[in-house]
């Protein structure tokens, strides 16, 4: 018989002829102790969406320039980084010096990382907001690399737009990569398992929602592709499973840093909430970056702003669970986040509802469809 050396290879077995056999089998996955007892925490967020994607325009309002900076959707810690680049060139371009104080209105992930950006760039910072995590949406959130996640719908996804986003999103990946590493780990990969009844099978949209565009398919190549596991090879109880490779945000972690990197650099962070644009005019600063996310409908009445409710759970952390889950039929995504097991699961109506208040119900009920899996 040929000696083969059998490789595991992104979790499928190779065999590579004329080599020593030396074979490793692949361990199996640690359970996940998903039971409702265990739920620590649950947190409800606000996804700001346009159907025209982010807005990131300058504006002269009451005698200062105000650069918008907000509509993110689900994709606001996917793309910060790169957005923040383009909210920084406007700045640029509106004549503020390297050396001035800027004034940066929010503290998510689009404040912070504005805010990190433009001290990079020279600049000094000063952020106003209403709330600092983890009184923010961007505390919410599940942690995922999504930045095709409702940012944009299919209508106004057309090729300039598109292209834009592009530009946007790989900016961002490339800074994310920076923040990997680190003690606290604000960025890790992990590896994921996908599961279905039937892949084939088109999901059901989700009550109101409008169509949303293919992006991912443009920057297929920033992750490994996603491998197809025959029975045996894991041990989930569904037809169908496919392990990715997947980018994930710690993001206690990574808000902690951004708001210590904010500091050491000499940033001030100041609690105000502002009730209408002319309350920019009572600033010291020239120039004021507008990252209010879904508070700006309020604060410019922006109607293109739609409000897109998201809830979150955490389990006690179980750092043997190293992977995480997307059970798409069941609506249900699970990480492995160092803070505790993340799971997320979206509600019958969160497109258009702005309650603030948790379901517990909601969570349980997502808790109780994972624990079916083990
Ligand atoms: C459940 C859920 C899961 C998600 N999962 C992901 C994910 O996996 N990956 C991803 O990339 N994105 C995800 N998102 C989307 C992401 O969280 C948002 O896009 C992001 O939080 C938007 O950030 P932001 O800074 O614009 O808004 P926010 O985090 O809401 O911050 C807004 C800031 O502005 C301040 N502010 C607002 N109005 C005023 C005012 N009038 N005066 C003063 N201050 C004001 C607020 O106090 C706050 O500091 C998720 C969202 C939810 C809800």
């Amino acid at each position: 018989m040929q000696r083969r050396q059998l490789l595991l290879a992104g979790g499928a077995l190779c065999a590579l002829p004329g080599h020593a056999l030396d074979f490793a089998p692949p361990r199996a996955p640690a359970a996940m102790r998903a039971s409702v007892d265990r739920i620590i925490d649950i947190a409800v967020g606000i996804r700001p969406f346009r159907a025209q994607g982010p807005r990131i325009e300058a504006q002269r309002l009451h005698g200062r320039t105000v650069v918008h900076h907000y509509g993110h959707g689900g994709s606001g810690w996917s793309l910060s980084w790169g957005s923040a680049q383009r909210a920084l060139a406007l700045v640029q371009a509106g004549g503020a010096k390297p050396g001035e104080r800027i004034a940066v209105i929010g503290c998510g992930a689009i404040g912070l990382t504005t805010a990190r950006t433009a001290q990079q760039a020279g600049y000094r910072v000063r952020l106003y907001a209403k709330d600092r995590p983890p009184q923010v949406t961007s505390s919410a959130a599940t942690g995922l690399w999504t930045p095709d996640s409702r940012i944009v719908t299919r209508e106004h996804a057309g090729e300039a737009w598109s292209a834009g986003w592009e530009a946007m999103a790989r900016a961002s990946f490339k800074v994310h990569q920076s923040y990997l590493g680190l003690p606290s780990g604000p960025v890790e990969w992990h590896d994921g398992y996908l599961l279905a009844d039937d892949f084939d099978t088109p999901l059901p949209s989700h009550a109101g929602e409008p169509d949303y565009p293919d992006l991912a398919s443009r920057i297929a190549d920033l992750r490994p592709r996603g491998v197809a596991l025959a029975a045996g090879e894991h041990p989930f109880r569904t037809p169908q499973v496919r392990r990715f490779t997947q980018l994930v945000f710690n993001i206690p972690a990574y808000q902690r840093l951004l708001l210590d990197d904010f500091a050491r650099d000499g940033g001030e962070l100041v609690q105000r909430v502002f009730h209408r644009a002319s309350d920019f005019a009572h600033l010291p600063e020239r120039t004021v970056v507008n990252c209010s996310g879904d508070g700006a409908r309020r604060l410019l009445a922006d109607t293109t702003l739609t409000p897109v409710r998201g809830q979150t759970a955490r389990l006690i952390p179980q750092p043997e669970v190293d992977y995480a889950l997307i059970w798409r039929s069941h609506n249900l995504v699970v990480l492995p986040r160092r803070d505790g097991l993340l799971v997320a699961a979206m509600g019958g109506d969160d497109f258009g509802n702005d309650d603030p208040r948790p379901d517990r119900a909601q969570s349980e009920a997502a808790v109780q469809r994972l624990a079916g899996l083990f």
